[in-house]
């Protein structure tokens, strides 16, 4: 049977606003999805770095990918430790006081190693890259070659010890505070899609593909 919920560790464990955490495999997992970029952190000889990229996923791995020469994938790939953070962000969070300012956010924390992959997987993670960013492009657009596979990197990052942290709702004001002639609320935010703009260069009679005029995440 397959995991629905992830044992929390030492690291993962989440201290402050408790009830704002997850553990829940679902819930990691539509995080994931829905968002576009990781910000993957590792420490090489004692320099932190932090890049962000994008990433798929398959069950329970994320796959990030990049030039043969890449190096942060060089450095997950030669194991490295890394930390990779993932966030949707949800909202400002209006307070009536300059201290309870706040976002709502739905966000995931991984710790972990990556490891490089080949052959069938290699090109397997490749696809889901471009389905996690294009969902329904692929069989649509070219596949990648086998040239192109030599040139890109691949590595496998293991979602197992992660946490999920949830901020929804209004601010949370000293009670002092709601008596004050001051707005407080939320200001939604989302990813705005605008209209698909062609390159110049499509083909005669070639229209615009679904997968660009419905693009949306989540
Ligand atoms: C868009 C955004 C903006 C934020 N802005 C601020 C800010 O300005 N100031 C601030 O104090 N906090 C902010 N937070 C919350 C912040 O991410 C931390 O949750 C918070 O600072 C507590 O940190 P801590 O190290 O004390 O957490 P702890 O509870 O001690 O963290 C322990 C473990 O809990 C997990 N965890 C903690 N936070 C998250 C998270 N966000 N998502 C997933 N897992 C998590 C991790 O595994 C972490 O190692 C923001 C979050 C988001 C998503």
């Amino acid at each position: 049977m397959a995991t629905t919920e992830l044992e929390p560790t030492d690291r993962t464990r989440l201290r402050r606003y408790r009830d704002r955490g997850s553990y829940d495999v679902d819930i990691v997992h539509a995080i994931l999805d829905e968002a576009l970029i990781a910000h993957v952190s590792f420490v090489v000889d004692g320099q932190p770095w932090l890049i962000p990229m994008t990433y798929g996923r398959i069950d329970d791995c994320l796959y990030f990918h990049g030039a043969s020469g890449n190096h942060a994938l060089r450095a997950l790939a030669d194991g490295a430790p890394a930390c990779v953070a993932v966030t949707l962000l949800d909202g400002i969070v209006v307070s009536r006081a300059a201290f309870h300012m706040s976002m709502n956010y739905r966000s995931v924390v991984l710790f972990g190693f990556g490891e490089a992959v080949e052959g069938d997987e290699k090109r397997t993670a490749l696809e889901a890259v471009v389905d996690h960013v294009l969902p329904g492009s692929l069989g649509t657009i070219r596949p990648i070659d086998d040239g192109e596979l030599r040139m890109a990197s691949v590595v496998r990052f293991p979602i197992v010890e992660a946490s999920a942290k949830i901020r929804t709702g209004p601010p949370i004001e000293e009670p002092d505070d709601y008596a004050r002639s001051t707005w407080g609320g939320e200001i939604p935010l989302t990813l705005a899609v605008g209209e698909p703009v062609d390159d110049g260069r499509v083909a005669d009679g070639v229209p615009i593909p679904a997968y660009a005029t419905t693009y949306r995440r989540g």
